[in-house]
Order: C-alpha cells, then structure tokens, then sequence
C-alpha cells in the first residue's frame, strides 16, 4: 500500500466529516491514512483496514514518518474545533487548534514535500451576510473565534500557496447532516447541539423534547433557515477537490459547499415528523446567540469549477440517514 501514490493523510479522519471522507476515498480507491488525537474522534468510526495514527498534527516528526512510510501525496485537514459556543467561552482553544496548529501542519506538509491540502472552512466565516444566498466573494466578517479562527486559515492558505509549490482547497462547509446511507458511521459526538442530531435523538426518545430556537426571524416562517447539506455528498467533494489540486497544480480554490436551497427549523421538524410518522414535542424557545436569520450558500462556483452532483439533496433522505445512524449507535454504546 505504501507504494501506492494515492495515500491521502486524513487529519481528524476519526471524527464526523473525516470519517465520512475516509470511506469516500476508500470506495473511490485511494488509499485514505488517518492521524487523529482521537479526543472527539472514535477509534472504531476508522476502518481498520486503514492505516491509523494516534496523535496531533503539530508532532513533526510523526507528520514526517507518517508522509515517508505511507507515501503521503496530499491531505485532507478536519482536525479542530467546531462548536460555536465553545469558541465564545473559551477563544484560546480554538485559535490554538484552528489556527496555531494548522499553521504548523502546513508547514510539516511542506517541509515534507505535500503539496496538495484541502481544508474544512465554514459558512461561519461569512458572519451575518448581507447578501442570501451567500457567495464566495461576500464580504467575510465572522461573528464569533469559530469563525474568525477558520477564516484567518484561509489567510494563510492563500498566502502560502502564493509562497511555495503548494495549492490548496478551502471548502466552506454550510449544514452538515446526515450520516452514511450504508450505516458505516455518523455523526456520533454526545451532548450534540446540531438540529437534526437533536432532532433525531428527540424522535428516539433520548430527550424529551426539541427547543425552537426563536420564531421572530425575517424568514418563510419565523423560524431560522439554513442549508443542510448530506455528509455524503460533502465528503464526495472533497474528492472532486482533491482530483481539481492533483491535476492542476497552479490553482487553488475556496468554495461553499451547500445545496443553495434553505430549510426552516420548523421544516426539519416537519421532514422528521414524516419520516418517523409520529411527532415530536416542539418547545418554542427564544433566540440562541448570534443566530443569523437565514444562510444559504450560492453553490454556482463549486458546480461549475468541479462539476459536483450532490446524490443525497432531499431532506428527508438526509433525516432518514440520521435516524438509521443513531439507532446503530445505540446498539454500539450498549455493545
Ligand atoms: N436550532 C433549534 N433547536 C436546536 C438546535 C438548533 O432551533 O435544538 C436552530 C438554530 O437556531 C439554527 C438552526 O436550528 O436556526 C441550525 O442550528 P445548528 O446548531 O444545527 O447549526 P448552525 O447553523 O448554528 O451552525
């Protein structure tokens, strides 16, 4: 296998999204390898036919040996931290994971000669747009560290990538929900504060109810909109991105990853209704903090540059495979 020149090291490859990468490169015929801290990434959600590394993405003499033994060509980063409130509280932590230590994992990447590194950005570095659906040149103002600690990242990507032989793809990641449509993994962290993952958990019974975060906002109906998009088809993307750096070296590229199209709280609850034919016991709660009304990303740019057909762009397929992954994960965390 390590001779193989499609080794792809997957940072965070233990966690929600770089899991789902993972089987996405395994399925297409790379060879995925996995460096993860494993401290909100699991252990079983990485194959084990894939090579595995526990550890940080700062250690560079891991990076070195990992990238020689395996014959490293390109990364994928997921490594960090992404919860927004957290990043409120406690802003060191995440400008210490999001930004310090991406810049020294580029520079391992660097000095170890990989030149191809795609990179988990968020729709949150966009802030409250002005403009819906939001393009890739609207102004980026982020409202909270998570944000500005993914934004200042893409800062250093662009200038690195101007600096070294080296490109990069940044990929803001709008909703991410779902899990894989053949029950390999999900989205599997506890005490998660996403909707559809409450909003599964509630329709499981594993919570009493689901809050409605605010139902005064200027949308369709009062509730928050946003565009969630299927774990699956990002991590398919991720693909097409990693393919667009290999065959063009001299370009880099920063696109949203959303379907375009926007959802309200109260339609996802709706969508999770349907799909389990019951109801769920809805709480209307006020606003959660620095909630924009709505954010729906413009996706020409990321259709047009890699030709991306999204499989799974239908919500309830997107509950339904939530639904399927927290029943497994279940019968994982009574096993
Ligand atoms: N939300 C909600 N109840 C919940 C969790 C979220 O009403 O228990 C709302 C939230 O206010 C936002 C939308 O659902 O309008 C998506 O929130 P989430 O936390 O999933 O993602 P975010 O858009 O904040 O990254």
């Amino acid at each position: 296998m390590a001779q193989d020149k499609r080794s792809i090291l997957v940072t965070g490859g233990a966690g929600y999204i770089g899991s789902h990468a993972v089987l996405a490169l395994k399925d297409a015929g790379y060879n995925p390898v996995v460096i993860d801290n494993l401290v909100t990434g699991f252990r079983w959600a990485v194959p084990d036919d894939v090579p595995f590394y526990e550890g940080n993405v700062v250690d560079g003499a891991l990076i070195a040996q990992i990238v020689k033994h395996e014959n490293i060509v390109a990364a994928m980063h997921f490594a960090g931290s992404v919860v927004v409130p957290e990043s409120v509280e406690n802003p060191l932590k995440y400008y210490q994971n999001n930004t310090a230590n991406s810049r020294e994992f580029i520079e391992h990447l660097i000095h170890n000669n990989v030149r191809h590194l795609i990179f988990s950005s968020t729709a949150a570095t966009y802030g409250i747009p002005e403009q819906m659906p939001v393009a890739e040149d609207c102004p980026q103002i982020p409202i909270n560290p998570y944000g500005m600690s993914k934004l200042m990242t893409e800062y250093m990507l662009r200038d690195i990538s101007a600096a070294h032989d080296f490109n990069f793809c940044a990929l803001r990641y709008f909703n991410v929900a779902g899990a894989d449509p053949q029950g390999r993994s999900g989205q599997s962290t506890a005490g998660a504060t996403h909707l559809i993952k409450v909003a599964v958990e509630a329709a499981l019974g594993r919570r009493d109810s689901i809050g409605i975060f605010g139902t005064d906002f200027d949308t369709k109906d009062g509730s928050g909109v946003r565009d969630y998009i299927h774990v699956s088809d990002l991590a398919q993307a991720h693909l097409l991105a990693l393919q667009a750096l290999m065959n063009n070296p001299q370009n880099s590229y920063t696109l949203n990853c959303g379907y375009g199209h926007g959802f309200s709280v109260i339609e996802v609850l709706d969508a999770v209704d349907r799909v389990t034919n019951a109801k769920l016991n809805r709480v209307i709660q006020g606003r959660r903090a620095g909630d924009p009304d709505a954010l729906v990303a413009d996706n020409r740019a990321i259709m047009a540059q890699f030709n991306w057909t999204p499989q799974y762009n239908d919500l309830d397929i997107i509950v339904t495979h939530a639904l399927q992954w927290e029943r497994i994960l279940s019968q994982k965390n009574m096993a």
